[in-house]
């Protein structure tokens, strides 16, 4: 991270410069983001999945993988036009979101198919070890998604050096007149950030807190379909 990112990740987190004491190499340390740990991590919860999946179907074939990581921000727009995504910026596109699939007896377990509340169950169990490590599971719409948070604003908050990405800058540029009343959080974040001021016109609405699937904890004995908020 270069120092000028440095200062600005400092000032999201309203702390002075400190650079002679530790306090400052500490926080630095802290702020950063590594993709390769995520998906090492990752690699984690889909062999944990996979583990409970094979107690909880004892006679079935069991295969759980993850067929989609890191995006480019044109193939975000990809699946943004096509209904795949409802957003062009994506924890996806920093390599902090993976997709995960679930193939039992050969059968693909899809969640949007019209079984799906039965088919929840396997992805209440990647839920449940997502959850065990700390990563953000839940969306309704959206079972087989792990991400290192909900949000992309949470995310650059929680790893300020994020902010300094190129590809976040290209995308804030196409965002200063007309856009989506949903990216307010992420356009606030980075407003103060890169310090400037836009005068927008919102489309859409306002990001939704929608309730977040029930995760599927190791030793539940009920198969109960719910919701948490
Ligand atoms: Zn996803």
């Amino acid at each position: 991270m270069g120092y000028m990112a440095y200062k600005r990740a400092l000032d999201i987190l309203n702390i002075k410069d400190q650079p002679q004491s530790d306090t400052a190499k500490v926080i630095k340390k802290d702020i950063t983001f590594d993709s390769g740990e995520f998906y090492e991590k990752m690699e984690v919860i889909r062999k944990k999945t996979e583990g409970r999946l094979r107690l909880e179907y004892p006679n079935s074939k069991i295969e759980v993988t993850i067929p989609s990581k890191e995006r480019d921000l044109a193939t975000q727009k990809e699946y943004e036009k096509s209904g795949a995504s409802a957003t062009t910026i994506s924890l996806h596109n920093f390599g902090a979101a993976a997709d995960f699939k679930i193939v039992i007896d050969g059968e693909n377990q899809d969640v949007k198919g019209p079984n799906w509340k039965e088919e929840l169950l396997p992805f209440r169990i990647l839920g449940s070890e997502a959850r065990n490590l700390g990563m953000f599971w839940g969306w309704g719409g959206d079972a087989g998604h792990v991400a290192d948070t909900r949000f992309v604003h949470q995310f650059l908050r929680k790893y300020p050096e994020q902010i300094d990405q190129d590809f976040l800058k290209d995308w804030y540029t196409f965002q200063s007149d007309t856009t989506q009343a949903g990216y307010k959080n992420v356009l606030s974040v980075l407003d103060s950030a890169y310090k400037q001021e836009h005068d927008r016109v919102w489309l859409g609405d306002d990001v939704t807190i929608d309730p977040l699937l029930e995760d599927w904890p190791a030793g539940s004995n009920k198969k109960v379909f719910g919701y948490i908020k």
